[in-house]
């Protein structure tokens, strides 16, 4: 990231896990604009440990990373009108079973921390990405999300072209966009939790990079960088 002339910083702090405290880091890019106000993209860098099994998560998180370093180096590029941050979570996923005290780790620090010093006031919208590498991309319409992002980047997608990608139908998913939701934050999640038969690929030895395709990243790509654009023309 430090090539890209942004403000790097690593947040870092003790996630109280059933095993005990663990050190995490969320990582932090910002590009400075002049508005006073935010947007806000992020997703998670940690892959869940699981015991026996072995689980590489290429989708879950490889992909969400390699979108946001992507993601960075365009952004790098792109006016800014208002603060952009990038943000890579630690510790999205549970330890053990997924709880409302075992999960979201760094996105729940993040929102406390900047709850605390104003942050979140500033905060246009926030669009968190998860899970997008899948070569049969079906971005779930999140019921928890904010339905005015819904709106703008389901539009985006439908005049890219890339509207059959992003579902019609609502329903309700939990990740890094909830700690931010509660605090009342305009906060999207961009996921895709239909992965492989029957969610097969999902948290398995079968999360593998041939399940992934270049193509999905870029449709995500794509309409992401259309959406916060738009975001930043948007006063
Ligand atoms: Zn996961």
């Amino acid at each position: 990231m430090r090539p890209l002339g942004g403000q790097l910083s690593l947040d870092q702090f003790q996630g109280e896990t059933p095993n005990g405290p663990v050190p995490m880091t969320n990582i932090i890019l910002k590009f400075p604009g002049t508005s006073g106000k935010a947007v806000v993209v992020t997703g998670h860098y940690d892959t869940k440990p699981i015991p026996m099994v072995k689980f590489v998560g290429a989708n879950d998180a490889g992909s969400s990373t390699g979108f946001l370093m992507e993601f960075a180096r365009v952004a790098a590029k792109m006016k800014h009108a208002d603060d952009l941050y990038i943000v890579f979570f630690d510790g999205e996923e549970a330890v053990g079973q997924w709880t409302a005290t075992d999960s979201l780790y760094g996105s729940r620090h993040l929102a406390a921390k900047w709850g605390a010093d104003g942050t979140l006031r500033r905060i246009k919208a926030l669009i968190n990405i998860d899970m997008v590498g899948d070569k049969d991309l079906e971005i779930l319409n999140d019921s928890n999300s904010s339905q005015d992002l819904r709106t703008l980047i389901w539009g985006v997608a439908a005049k890219l072209g890339d509207g059959q990608y992003f579902q019609q139908n609502p329903s309700g998913v939990d990740d890094d966009h909830m700690p931010f939701v509660d605090a009342g934050v305009n906060a999207v999640d961009i996921i895709d939790l239909n992965y492989g038969p029957n969610n097969s690929y999902w948290h398995t030895a079968q999360d593998t990079m041939d399940k992934l395709s270049a193509h999905s990243l870029q449709v995500v790509g794509d309409v992401i960088v259309g959406a916060v654009r738009e975001l930043e023309q948007a006063h």
